[in-house]
């Protein structure tokens, strides 16, 4: 999940977050509707008139790109994929699945569902558009008639051919079917994605260069889809060189953990605070983990605060996703941690839920370099009696 983002509830079982950013999304179409569109086309209605139907517009464009979104999500649980959840921000919605598809013809009919979704949007707005004009007059029609299009304009361009967009998917779930190697196919998807970006910012350079302004956003998602393709480029490597590990294999085991009742004054007495560590699973007194606090987080407490605040009331909670079992797949985790470079950590648990180590972004550097040298990941592979990665770590880094 993004920072910052709130949860909202839950439609048919799947999660919502809103994170911050889709606000200025909706100020700007709302505004772009009431301000530009509308009364343009239909100069001297009232002023309030525009806005009313603007923010609904833009509101139901929003759903719209839910409803996009829940289609991608609902078809990948008939397909046996769990979701996460589904995340709106500031380029629409954002479906996180927890694993991925398995096989081509999943990954083809996930990766469709949200461009069908919004076609059929699009279509039927339209339709509805024209069917009602003599009812309701023509405002209402040219709004029908923005959301048909820019519902159009989504499935279109959802349907360019590069990961992560939905044509991306599209593209691997392709060339996986014909070569049968998921990885490489989703390696060209991805070299598709980071080429695509290229186009789009040079294409909105251009736009910004002939018509002044319009180009920015253009470039805005030319570049937020290189990076993102990039991720997916990264998660393909790792995924290739981490194999078949696990999470037990990577993780720092037994790692220093800050009690949820303790007071920051006393965390920071305990010998906890003197280890070297700067980020630190938080727990119950059950053992069980339940949020995450850095160092960074401490410092801003004020000194005479830190007698009366508890651990507890300063961590971030952890999310249900960062939590897993040590026979989680090490690629698996992978994603997670690289879709989100401001994860701190993942929290290992036992059967009972008992913390019993932690998965860092530095641990799967080290797990990805070392595989990448022909070494074990464990320091003492042949140490009599050490259970499934609970041999010594010598040190995280
Ligand atoms: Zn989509």
């Amino acid at each position: 999940m993004l920072r910052g983002a709130i949860p909202a509830g839950r439609i048919a079982g799947i999660r919502i977050s809103v994170h911050w950013s889709l606000l200025p999304t909706l100020a700007l179409l709302a505004s772009l509707l009431s301000l530009s569109i509308l009364p343009v086309h239909f100069a001297g209605r009232p002023v309030l008139l525009y806005w009313i139907i603007g923010t609904v517009a833009a509101t139901g464009f929003i759903l719209t790109l839910v409803a996009h979104e829940f289609a991608h999500s609902l078809v990948a649980r008939r397909h046996g994929v769990s979701v996460d959840r589904v995340t709106l921000w500031l380029l629409g919605g954002m479906s996180e699945l927890r694993e991925e598809p398995p096989d081509p013809k999943a990954d083809l009919h996930i990766a469709l569902a949200g461009p069908i979704t919004s076609l059929l949007i699009g279509v039927v707005s339209l339709v509805v558009a024209f069917a009602v004009e003599q009812v309701t007059g023509p405002l209402v029609t040219a709004a029908l008639v923005w959301l048909g299009t820019a519902n159009l304009i989504v499935a279109i361009f959802n349907l360019l051919p590069g990961a992560p967009l939905d044509g991306g998917r599209v593209l691997r779930a392709v060339l996986w079917h014909r070569s049968g190697d998921r990885l490489a196919a989703a390696t060209s998807a991805a070299r598709s994605g980071r080429a695509l970006g290229l186009v789009l910012i040079l294409l909105g350079g251009a736009q910004a260069n002939v018509f002044g302004s319009g180009g920015i956003w253009l470039m805005l998602l030319g570049w937020f889809l290189r990076s993102a393709a990039h991720v997916e480029l990264m998660t393909a490597s790792a995924r290739h060189r981490l194999g078949d590990l696990h999470v037990a294999d990577a993780m720092t085991p037994t790692p220093v953990a800050a009690a949820a009742g303790d007071t920051v004054e006393e965390f920071l007495a305990s010998k906890a605070s003197s280890s070297h560590h700067r980020i630190f699973p938080v727990v119950d007194p059950d053992v069980h983990p339940v949020g995450v606090i850095t160092l960074s987080d401490l410092a801003r407490t004020t000194p005479a605060a830190r007698r009366r605040t508890t651990i507890g009331s300063l961590a971030r909670t952890l999310p249900d996703a960062d939590i897993v079992t040590g026979d989680t797949l090490l690629a698996d985790v992978t994603r997670a941690v690289l879709l989100r470079p401001g994860l701190d950590l993942i929290a290992v648990v036992d059967s009972e839920q008992h913390l019993t180590g932690i998965v860092t972004a530095t641990d799967l550097v080290r797990g990805c370099d070392r595989t990448a040298l022909g070494l074990s990941l464990r320091d003492h592979p042949t140490m009599p009696g050490s259970g499934s990665g609970s041999s010594s770590s010598g040190g995280p880094d």
